[in-house]
């Protein structure tokens, strides 16, 4: 049976998955979706892949991910026009994210054995007689649940992470870009074909929910809040442990001594980048009194240029067509209880269009304030100084990054961010640094990929003490005499007791 199209709504036909553009509807992939019993024999076959990966050694790991790294590399022209044909994204957003998920395909690779190899640590004096040793095993299979508002860069930032850490991975991809996951999975694949150590399974969510509830040893999930806890909800079940990277409603502050053009600049592409569809997106600004009126100003000016439509725009189609009534709906209720749209506006939404709109005295209980908008809207509302523009960003109970324009204060502002992450003097930075963890705090999640913090979390730390002495004060054996614990008395109080 064919169902009836809407163009951007994935459709299932015959047992596939089918997706579409959501700027002209044309197909962009066809693939089969996993039932219950595929999810867990594709988790069975990834158990078995896994311990051949591991078994070929850290080295041998490094060199096929620095391989995999070189082909989405020379590759980037062809993954950017797939994401471009999936999701509707500009080739040139979609190049970026490549780029960036190249460097943190780099990084993990590089970096896993200095992060994750057996090393000896120190040993304290009260245990002096014994020496101490660590290293980050992998969980094993680790399933990966993804997003579709940047199909690359998501899923890579913990799968490439969770290879790198010797683990097997499946890919559950989001059902409106399911074409672009598959390539990732397919050309892993050509780097490494002997066993399928990196693979996929589609469908809607269901199948995610059965990825869930496969026997993975760890989720890691990419998505909405409202999914997230669907997710620790069924890993609950087993215990298994989640990674979850939730949504977020980003603010940028703009400090009185910030370099304005600068800070509208950064503050036009963070919000309206992909659309506005970035988890890490600016939603909200909060510019003090004495600069409000030219950052606004500056930040028209800038996005009242941009482009909208398919192909090389600045901003091209929303992804998901249900989006666009949030959208819309964000929109009238910041101006139906007072907020002014000093671009764009109620009209804004054209489908799958959204024009640029840029909100200003939004009353901070209004939706376009509280929810995550995902399109290319902004609401930037004037505070008296930097310590109540802390107070608002840190309002909401998601915190997941955030950005600061200033001079003097910037970083120490920036800290008292409720947020996994901040950029200074730019947006969305953090992203791209593979060194740094992401990740969020409150209805943002928890757990964070990239960066040391990132191989670790697809590890288990494995302790491990070895006797090099006997003990010259025997505590921890019935052998022990009055004697002993006397001496160990005062050992502890001469080394702790003053
Ligand atoms: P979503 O929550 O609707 O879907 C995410 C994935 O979960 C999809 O693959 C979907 O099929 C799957 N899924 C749905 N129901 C499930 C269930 N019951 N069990 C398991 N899996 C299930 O999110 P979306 O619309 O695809 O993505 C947009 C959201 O993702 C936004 O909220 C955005 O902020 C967030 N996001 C967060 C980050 C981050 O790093 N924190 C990055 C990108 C996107």
């Amino acid at each position: 049976m064919t169902a009836v199209r809407v163009p951007g709504i994935p459709v299932i036909e015959d047992g596939r998955l089918v997706s579409t553009s959501p700027a002209t509807g044309a197909e962009a992939g066809r693939l089969p979706v996993a039932s219950a019993e595929d999810v867990a024999r594709a988790v069975e076959r990834a158990r078995e892949a896994g311990e051949w990966w591991v078994a070929l050694g850290s080295g041998a790991r490094r060199e096929r991910l620095l391989r995999w790294r070189a082909l989405l590399a020379q590759r980037i022209e062809e993954i950017a026009e797939l994401v471009h044909a999936e999701g509707g994204k500009p080739v040139a957003d979609a190049v970026v994210e490549v780029v960036s998920a190249v460097e943190h395909v780099d990084w993990a690779a590089r970096n896993a054995r200095r992060v994750l190899g057996p090393r000896q640590v120190r040993s304290r004096l009260v245990l002096a007689e014994f020496s101490a040793h660590l290293e980050y095993q992998p969980y094993g299979v680790v399933g990966v649940i993804g997003p579709w508002n940047y199909p690359v860069f998501t899923p890579i930032g913990s799968a490439a992470y969770a290879l790198a850490a010797g683990n097997a991975v499946v890919l559950k991809p989001s059902e409106y870009t399911p074409a672009v996951g598959q390539w990732l999975v397919d050309t892993f694949a050509e780097v490494v074909p002997e066993q399928p150590v990196f693979t996929a399974v589609h469908g809607l969510g269901d199948v995610g929910a059965a990825l869930c509830r496969s026997g993975v040893d760890k989720v890691a999930f990419t998505g909405s809040s409202a999914t997230a806890r669907k997710v620790m909800a069924a890993c609950a079940e087993s215990l298994t442990p989640v990674l979850l990277e939730a949504g977020g409603k980003d603010a940028m502050i703009v400090d009185a001594d910030a370099d304005l053009d600068a800070a509208a600049e950064a503050c036009v592409w963070g919000a309206m980048t992909n659309a506005g569809q970035t988890c890490i997106g600016i939603e909200r600004v909060y510019a003090v009194e004495p600069v409000f009126d030219a950052f606004v100003g500056k930040v028209v000016e800038r996005a009242g240029r941009l482009t909208v439509g398919p192909d090389d725009a600045d901003i091209g189609p929303i992804t998901m067509p249900s989006q666009l009534d949030v959208i819309r709906r964000h929109i009238d209720d910041a101006l139906s209880r007072g907020g002014r749209a000093v671009l764009g506006g109620a009209d804004a939404v054209q489908a799958p269009y959204v024009r640029p709109t840029v909100l200003v005295d939004v009353p901070e209980d209004s939706a376009a304030v509280r929810e995550e908008t995902f399109g290319p809207t902004l609401t930037i509302n004037r505070v008296r100084d930097a310590d109540e523009a802390v107070d608002r960003a840190n309002a909401l109970s998601y915190g997941l990054g955030g950005s600061v324009f200033g001079r003097r204060r910037a970083v120490a502002i920036a800290r008292r961010l409720r947020s996994g992450m901040a950029s200074v003097n730019s947006a969305l930075t953090f992203a791209g640094m593979s060194t740094l963890p992401f990740g969020g705090v409150g209805d943002s999640g928890f757990g964070r990929i990239h960066g040391e913090d990132g191989l670790r979390e697809f590890s288990r730390a494995k302790a491990i003490t070895r006797r090099r002495a006997r003990s010259l004060l025997p505590s921890t054996t019935f052998e022990r005499t009055p004697a002993d614990v006397a001496r160990l008395v005062k050992a502890i109080k001469v080394m702790y007791g003053r």
